[in-house]
C-alpha cells in the first residue's frame, strides 16, 4: 500500500477528499496517430477543419518559427547526448550556435497578424485514461491549444478539447496546418505515455483545518511532507486535484452554464520522478501548471484553465 492510501486509513476524513489522477508520464518520442501521447499526431478527420486562433487578444513577444524552434531542441539534445556519451561537458559548437537564433530574436511581430494555427497538446484514448467522465460514446480526447499568449486566459495559450470516437473517423488530414509564429514555451515535443494511476488528496488549503492538521502530522511523523508528497501529484495528468499554491484558490464556473468546473487535464512545466525532467519542453509562466477545467454538464462547454 502505497502512503498516498495509507494516510486514509489513519486520517479516515481524508477519503472525502480523495480522487485518482492518471500521470501520464511523458517520455520523447514517435507516438502514432493510434496512441495515446503527449505533443504527438491526432487522430483527426479529414473532412473536419483544423482550428485556428483569430482572437485579437494575443501578447506578442518571442515569436519564432516551429522550424527555428525544433532546429533549437535538436542542437540542444545532441549537444546534451555527446555530453552524456563522452563524459564531457555539455557545449554547443560555433557550428551549432551559428544555427540557433539569438537570445534577442524575433520573428516581426506582424507575422502573428493572421490565424494562427493550433498545435497539438495531448491526445488520450480512454483505453489509457478511463477514469474521467468520458461523454457518452467517446473514446477519444484530444486537446489543443493556441501557441501565443492570450490577455483574456491570463497570458496562456487558449485551450480546445475535441471528444470523439476513434471508429468514426474514417480517412485522416494529410497535412496538418502549422502556425506561421509561436511561443516556443508552448511547442510540445512529441511524448509517448506511461499512464500511472495516483491517489491524490484536496490541496492543502481547501481541506477543513482540523483535517488538515491531522494529515500534516500524520505525513510529519513519517518524514514526509503532505503537500509534496500526498496531495497534487507532479507532472502532466489527467483528473485528479488543482494546486492553488499560486494565487489561492478562485472559483472556476463554465461560462456557458455557470456549473463549477472539474479538472481535466493539467499540462506541467516539469516532471518528477525522483529527478526532475522537462520531456514535453513546455514552459507555464514561471514553471507553473496550466490546470484545464470541464464543464461537468456538458464536456463540448468550452474549458476554464488556471494557471497554478
Ligand atoms: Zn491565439
Ligand atoms: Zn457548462
Amino acid at each position: 500500500m502505497t502512503r498516498r492510501v495509507e494516510i486514509e486509513q489513519a486520517v479516515p476524513g481524508l477519503r472525502e477528499y480523495a480522487r485518482d489522477a492518471t500521470r501520464l508520464r511523458p517520455v520523447p518520442g514517435e507516438p502514432g496517430v493510434a496512441e495515446s501521447s503527449v505533443g504527438g499526431p491526432l487522430l483527426w478527420p479529414a473532412d473536419e477543419a483544423w482550428p485556428l486562433c483569430t482572437d485579437g487578444d494575443h501578447y506578442l513577444d518571442r515569436l519564432l518559427t516551429v522550424e527555428t524552434v525544433w532546429r533549437q531542441r535538436r542542437i540542444y539534445a545532441a549537444a546534451e547526448a555527446r555530453a552524456a556519451a563522452t563524459g564531457k561537458p555539455y557545449e554547443v559548437t560555433d557550428a551549432e550556435r551559428a544555427e540557433l537564433p539569438g537570445n534577442d530574436y524575433s520573428e516581426p511581430h506582424a507575422a502573428a497578424r493572421q490565424a494562427i494555427a493550433f498545435v497539438p497538446v495531448a491526445q488520450l484514448y480512454r483505453r489509457d485514461v478511463p477514469g474521467i467522465d468520458w461523454p457518452a460514446g467517446a473514446d477519444l480526447l484530444q486537446v489543443l491549444w493556441c501557441p501565443l499568449d492570450h490577455e483574456s486566459t491570463g497570458y496562456n495559450p487558449r485551450v480546445e478539447l475535441r471528444w470523439r470516437r476513434a471508429a468514426d473517423v474514417g480517412a485522416t488530414l494529410e497535412s496538418v496546418p502549422q502556425p506561421a509564429v509561436v511561443n516556443e514555451d508552448y511547442l510540445v515535443t512529441p511524448c509517448v505515455v506511461r499512464p500511472e494511476v495516483v491517489r491524490e488528496h484536496e490541496y492543502d488549503g481547501l481541506l477543513p483545518d482540523r483535517l488538515r492538521k491531522q494529515a500534516e502530522r500524520w505525513a510529519a511523523r513519517r518524514g514526509l511532507d503532505y503537500d509534496d508528497d500526498l496531495s497534487v501529484a507532479p507532472g502532466w495528468k489527467v483528473g485528479g486535484y488543482a494546486s492553488w499554491a499560486l494565487s489561492d484558490w478562485h472559483a472556476v464556473d463554465c461560462v456557458a452554464c455557470g456549473s463549477p468546473m472539474k479538472l481535466l487535464i493539467t499540462a506541467a512545466s516539469s516532471e518528477d520522478d525522483g529527478a526532475p525532467r522537462t520531456p514535453t519542453d513546455v514552459v507555464i509562466g514561471r514553471g507553473y501548471s496550466l490546470y484545464v477545467f470541464v464543464c461537468p454538464q456538458d464536456a463540448r462547454h468550452p474549458v476554464g484553465t488556471a494557471m497554478q
